[in-house]
Parts: C-alpha cells; sequence; structure tokens
C-alpha cells in the first residue's frame, strides 16, 4: 500500500503523489455544497489550479485529488476530480487534511462498524453505499465469504489497488474469502471508463450462497445482475410474513431469483407464481425455491411482466383464474435518468394499475420503484391515479424504504431512491 497504489495513475505519470488541484466553484454549487451537497458539475466550475504540488501545465489525471475552494477563495473540501465527467468533483471530506491511506481506511471502518451496529451478524449486507457512506463511487456488497466491489468513477477507479488492499485487510478478519469486482455498469462511461470485472483477492466461487431472513440464496456473483443480488428489500421481505394469509396464492411480479417469492412462500403462501424476463434469472429462481424446499409451492415464468400483466388482467375479469391475497411489484428503474420520469411515469402506473385489479378484496399490493428521480409525493400520486383508473379503492398501510444497510444522505435527496407501498384493495 504505497503511494503509487494509492494514486496510480497520478504517481506514474505526474508528480509526487501527494500532488492536487484547486477548484473554485461558482457561488450556487458552493451554496450546495456548504448544504451538504457532496457534487460539483462541470459547468459550475470556475477555474482549476494546479495547486499543491501539481505540475503546471500537465494534463489532469482523471480522479485526481481537489480541494474545493468557493468566493474569496474560502476552503469547502476536498474530494476528486475528473475533468472528463459531467459530474465533475465528488466531495470526501470537509477537512483540508490529505485524502491519504489513513483517510480511506477510517471512511471504510465507519462503514462497517455501522453495518455491524444496524444488521449485527449480517453475512449478506451492504457494507459500501457510496454517497450516503461519504465514499461517493464506491459500492461493496458482502454475500458470505465472497465481497463485491464497485469502482464506479475514476476517483475510486484510480485508488483501486489501495481501495481493494484495505477491504480486503478489514473483511478478512470478518471471514471473507475472496474480493470480486463488479466494475461492469453502464455508469462507468460517464467518467470515461471501460466496464471490468474480475477477482481482486483471494478465491472467488462461482456461485455463492447467503442467508436472509432464515432462508437460502445462491448468489452469482460473477454474472447475476448488479453485484448478483439485491440485498436493499431484505428488510421489506421480512415484513410480508404480515402480510401473507396461510393458504393464500401470492404474486410475485419482476422477481429476479425468487426473493420475495420464496418469503411469501415461506410465511405460509399456499401456491407462488414469480415473473420475470431474465431466463437465467428464473432458471435461479426456481433452484432457489429447491434449496428452501418450497419448490412445490412456487412457479417461476419467464415472461415480460407487461404482457403477463394484461393477460391475467383478462383472465381474473373473465373469472378464468382467481385474483391473489398479495401482489408484490418490485421493477427494475424505469427512470435511470430526469429525462425519462414522464414516460417511467406511464409505465408504473400502468404494471400498478393491472397489479391493482389482480389483488382480491382485502389482500395487498407491495409496490416499489427504485427510480431515484421518482420521489415518493410523485410515486404516490402515480398510485393514486393507477388506483382510480382501475376503479379500486385502496388503502395506504405501510411507506418504506431501503433497508438500513442502504441509507441515504439527508442533505443530498438524490441519495434517497427505494420507495416501496403496501396498499390494502378495500371492498
Ligand atoms: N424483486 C427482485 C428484484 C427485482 S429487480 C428481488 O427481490 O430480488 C428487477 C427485475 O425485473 C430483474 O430481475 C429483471 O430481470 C426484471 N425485468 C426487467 N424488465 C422486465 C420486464 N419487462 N418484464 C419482466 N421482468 C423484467
Amino acid at each position: 500500500m504505497t503511494n503509487a497504489d494509492g494514486n496510480e495513475a497520478r504517481a506514474s505519470r505526474h508528480g509526487p503523489a501527494e500532488s492536487w488541484v484547486d477548484v473554485y466553484v461558482s457561488p450556487p454549487a458552493e451554496e450546495r455544497v456548504r448544504a451538504g451537497s457532496l457534487w460539483v458539475f462541470e459547468g459550475e466550475i470556475v477555474r482549476v489550479d494546479a495547486g499543491g504540488g501539481w505540475p503546471e501545465g500537465e494534463s489532469l489525471s482523471p480522479g485526481v485529488e481537489a480541494r474545493v475552494l468557493g468566493r474569496r477563495g474560502r476552503f469547502l473540501g476536498r474530494g476528486y476530480y475528473n475533468p472528463a465527467a459531467n459530474l465533475a468533483v465528488r466531495l470526501l471530506s470537509r477537512q483540508d487534511a490529505p485524502i491519504d491511506e489513513a483517510f480511506w481506511r477510517r471512511r471504510l471502518e465507519a462503514a462497517l462498524a455501522w453495518r455491524h451496529q444496524t444488521l449485527p451478524g449480517a453475512t449478506a449486507v451492504r457494507l459500501v453505499h457510496g454517497e450516503a457512506d461519504l465514499l461517493p463511487g464506491l459500492v461493496v456488497d458482502r454475500y458470505g465469504p465472497v465481497a463485491v466491489v464497485q469502482f464506479l468513477t475514476a476517483g475510486t477507479d484510480a485508488r483501486r489497488r489501495l481501495l481493494s488492499a484495505l477491504l480486503w485487510d478489514l473483511l478478512q478478519p470478518l471471514g471473507v474469502t475472496g474480493l470480486y469486482e463488479r466494475s461492469d455498469v453502464s455508469v462507468r462511461k460517464l467518467e470515461g471508463l471501460e466496464a471490468r470485472s474480475g477477482v481482486l483477492q483471494g478465491q472467488v466461487p462461482p456461485e455463492v450462497e447467503i442467508e436472509e431472513n432464515g432462508l437460502r440464496f445462491r448468489v452469482d456473483v460473477r454474472g447475476g445482475q448488479k453485484t448478483g443480488y439485491y440485498l436493499d428489500q431484505k428488510l421489506n421481505r421480512a415484513r410480508l410474513a404480515a402480510y401473507v394469509k396461510p393458504g393464500e396464492r401470492v404474486l410475485d411480479v419482476f422477481c429476479h431469483t425468487g426473493a420475495f417469492a420464496l418469503h411469501a412462500a415461506h410465511y405460509g403462501a399456499a401456491q407462488v407464481i414469480g415473473v420475470d424476463s431474465s431466463a437465467a434469472a428464473v432458471a435461479e429462481a426456481g433452484r432457489n425455491a429447491a434449496l428452501n424446499g418450497l419448490a412445490d409451492r412456487c412457479q417461476f415464468v419467464e415472461a415480460n411482466a407487461f404482457d403477463w400483466l394484461r393477460e391475467w388482467e383478462r383472465k381474473v375479469a373473465a373469472r378464468e383464474a382467481a385474483p391473489f391475497g398479495l401482489v408484490i411489484l418490485d421493477p427494475p428503474a424505469f427512470a435511470p435518468g430526469r429525462r425519462n420520469v414522464e414516460a417511467a411515469l406511464r409505465g408504473y402506473k400502468e404494471i400498478n394499475l393491472r397489479a391493482l385489479r389482480l389483488v382480491a378484496p382485502g389482500g395487498h399490493l407491495v409496490t416499489a420503484s427504485c427510480s431515484h428521480h421518482i420521489q415518493v409525493p410523485l410515486f404516490e400520486e402515480m398510485l393514486r391515479q393507477a388506483a382510480a383508473d382501475s376503479g379500486v379503492a385502496a388503502q395506504i398501510v405501510e411507506k418504506r424504504g431501503a433497508s438500513p444497510d442502504h441509507p441515504a444522505l439527508l442533505s443530498m435527496p438524490e441519495t434517497e431512491y427505494l420507495k416501496l407501498f403496501v396498499l390494502r384493495r378495500l371492498g
């Protein structure tokens, strides 16, 4: 863990590893940063000076350490700067001290300590959640013996060897025997980075097994979606216990590897149907059902959810099929960007409208959205319109969010992404 490890790109090509640049930001950015935002956009940068030890005239390497300064040179914080990204600066610290190995170690230790406190003993858990852990650009998910790491920005990518070494150091004593990189996500394109994945440290088997709320799940850390599993819904899945009435039928739409579906079966559902468009996910869901001795009550279907819901809405209306006691809707983010919000709301409304018609009177709809750009009020308004158009009267029974290992930064509403409502159909 030398300086060269810590700042590979910079140390190898440009000047001393402890150098940084001074980034002066516009008044609106200064105000936002002072209110707790960690982000400065490219258009908000007034001037970049070579600053501390950066060789004059050298081009900047992406992810270079930056001191962020406001009007009259007022110090705002330290972070890293990617001249090639629209989201150019991410702050790491409000202190004017170098972002060195000791800094990263302290930050990682704090993130780990919090998980230990809030989900003691959990071995399937998000250990680092980017901005909300004041570690922008870094995600670490633990799946039993393997921790999966994502370097999402140039700032973390440039320090990947240091961060991997620190994580390895901190996680081995907790029983982690392999570190795997899954930086194969499209957001890296915005940083000018290629996709990358592979073993960082230790041994990484093709699949690992995790335990969640007393159930077992196989996780494909190398090839599965995102880092392999959706840990953010853990407590929401446990909450299904309150909504599954023994003997009822349950529908889990966008079921992925069967997590909600298997919880429903575990809590007493007589029959569960899971629907997902990914053949790999559906196959894995079947294996997970068998692993938990629930295969006889679970059926997983590979289908487009929009088509499937339309078809079953017709079947239920024609009394060819009975409605469900509980329906779960956990779709992917329909609004990956601000521009997609309108279209996304139409998509959310369509699936919720149809799903409400599939719920038996007195039954429940558990409905989620993980789109950052659709905040709770907008989501709730969409549900109101879906209910109105479907002619279904419903109560809002619960409003929930992500499990506590996926916190949001209070000062950055954009870090709060997962919302989940429980509705109860009346009449
Ligand atoms: N409920 C899951 C996570 C769902 S993630 C869990 O608890 O683990 C969203 C899922 O939607 C993914 O598995 C993806 O394959 C699936 N998906 C995306 N578009 C779809 C579509 N049009 N129809 C059905 N499934 C879709």
